[in-house]
């Protein structure tokens, strides 16, 4: 069993309480590390360390200097890419290939590029009038902001994590980073990453432990820090803002989603089944831009339907270094119940169980886990329950429609505004639809193809501000202004 520890100034340290907790698989239910809960102290040696950083060694670096140190990070976290995804199959139980081909280069890829950003972004220059023809210079220049608190969730976390840790120290800044208690594994790793390719001690620090009245909190009501970047749920973001109200810190969210996928009948079929599968299914449906709202034009939605169905009945269940199985649990045994709890409320609620809606049978040294079935639904109204509120499980309600006026208006009528994706050949009514749909991510044919380089955030509750290339430096700099009379 792993001993995990906080990393703070460069040193793996326990509680000054002594305070543990455990992290449990969520493949089987077994205690896999005990991990020591930073209380007020740990996050204030945290933070400390974090500020003093600022204008030791790392503030009197050049960017030049920085970017090959992050080059450097991204390097090594390539070099120990076995471990890392060791480390976050253990914590989140999904599947071998979607480490390799997903969470853990992208978490290499953070550092590299948020590192080319930074050096090869231009500032803004205005040569101005004045009354003596002479004129002015006005040119701006970025500082950094100072100290970032980091939270992140579990569901994808060695990649959300290093999306703002990557941005946030290419800028400048130095981080204390909060991740979430069921996946503190890969974050923790991060710190040995760190001291090996020489970041200064402080730059990059790590508390452990739980939200309310525990490390995620004591960090956010810390004065020392100068902003919040956050990604979790839309409640969490609402009591974070209001610790950050005090002090008039910055913050920059990434929250739920109820997110609609959009299937005209002019699709290509085949393409447009493996897309909305992905968007439902991947990861265990544990994905912020995932589709649990399936929209399908009248004339293929019945077979639209089945053939969804088949491939959900198609997931082979297992540990992810059983290359014969292609699907992982929930994260927790607590999140398993909420999800089990919504799928009690559909059948409550009138659905139609087209397939799924249980827990699956898997074998007996995995009865204990928190699995449960790929599940869709027809047939419900828009007000149900599992059509309005996010589950964040393997499931997605599919209902049919007849006009593409309707669709947007059926797409955009919820609380969120996360992502969309849409499917058809017809590309005028996809830039159309596109162009109407409250959301901050829309795919055309494709769902999750990330370019780093674009803004990324969510429309109404699903998030503030935008991240991803230069939109990142808008959150992570102060931009300086400065007038030269010429
Ligand atoms: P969560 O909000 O429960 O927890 C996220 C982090 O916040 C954890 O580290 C947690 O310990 C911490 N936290 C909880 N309460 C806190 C408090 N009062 N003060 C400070 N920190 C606190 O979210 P989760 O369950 O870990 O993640 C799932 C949620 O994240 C879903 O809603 C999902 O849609 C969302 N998400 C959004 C995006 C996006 O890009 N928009 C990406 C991934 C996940």
């Amino acid at each position: 069993m792993r001993s995990i520890q906080n990393f703070i100034n460069g040193e793996f340290v326990a509680a000054e309480s002594g305070k543990r907790f455990d992290k449990r698989s969520p493949l089987d239910n077994r205690v896999i590390a005990s991990i020591a809960e930073a209380g007020r102290p740990e996050v204030d040696a945290a933070v400390k360390a974090a500020r003093a950083a600022l204008t030791g060694e790392w503030g009197g670096l050049s960017t030049d200097q920085r970017v090959e140190l992050l080059y450097g990070v991204a390097n090594e976290i390539t070099r120990r890419f076995d471990d890392f995804v060791e480390a976050e199959m253990a914590d989140t139980g999904q599947p071998h290939h979607v480490m390799t081909h997903a969470f853990i280069p992208r978490g290499a890829a953070n550092f590299k590029v948020f590192a080319d950003v930074v050096k090869n972004v231009p500032s803004e220059s205005f040569q101005t009038p004045t009354p003596d023809g002479r004129g002015a210079l006005n040119y701006s220049i970025r500082v950094p902001k100072g100290v970032v608190g980091v939270i992140s969730p579990w569901n994808a976390p060695f990649l959300l994590m290093t999306w703002k840790v990557g941005p946030a120290l290419a800028c400048g800044n130095t981080v204390v980073v909060k991740p979430s208690e069921e996946t503190p594994l890969t974050t923790t790793l991060l710190g040995e990453v760190m001291n090996a390719v020489g970041v200064p001690k402080g730059v990059f620090n790590v508390i452990h432990g739980f939200g309310p009245d525990s490390a995620g909190e004591f960090l956010t009501q810390h004065r020392g820090v100068d902003a919040i970047t956050f990604t979790g749920e839309t409640t969490t973001g609402t009591a974070i803002m209001q610790a950050a109200a005090k002090g008039m810190r910055d913050v920059s969210f990434e929250l739920g989603g109820k997110n609609a996928g959009i299937v005209f009948a002019d699709c290509d079929f085949d393409a447009a089944v493996d897309g909305i599968f992905r968007s439902s299914f991947l990861n265990s449906g544990q994905v912020c831009l995932g589709t649990e709202r399936v929209y399908v034009e009248r004339p293929i939605f019945e077979r639209f339907v089945q053939a969804l169905k088949a491939k959900a009945e198609g997931v082979k269940f297992g540990r992810p270094d059983d290359r014969a199985s292609n699907y992982g649990p929930l994260i927790s045994q607590e999140h398993r119940q909420k999800v089990l709890s919504y799928y009690r409320k559909a059948v409550e609620e009138g659905a139609t169980v087209v397939t799924g809606g249980g827990v699956p049978d898997v074998p007996a040294d995995l009865a204990d886990g928190a699995w449960v079935q790929p599940t869709i639904w027809t047939g419900l109204p828009e007000t149900a329950t599992v059509v309005r509120e996010e589950i964040f499980g393997p499931c997605c309600h599919i209902r049919p429609f007849d006009h593409e006026n309707e669709v947007v208006a059926l797409a955009n009528d919820n609380e969120y505004g996360l992502s969309t994706t849409i499917w058809t050949t017809n590309l005028s009514r996809a830039h159309r639809v596109a162009a109407r749909v409250e959301v901050g991510i829309t795919w055309i044919n494709s769902w999750f193809l990330r370019d780093l380089r674009t803004a990324f955030g969510g429309s109404k509750q699903s998030g503030i501000g935008r991240e991803g290339g230069v939109h990142s430096l808008e959150f992570y700099t102060e931009t300086r202004n400065i007038c030269v009379k010429l």
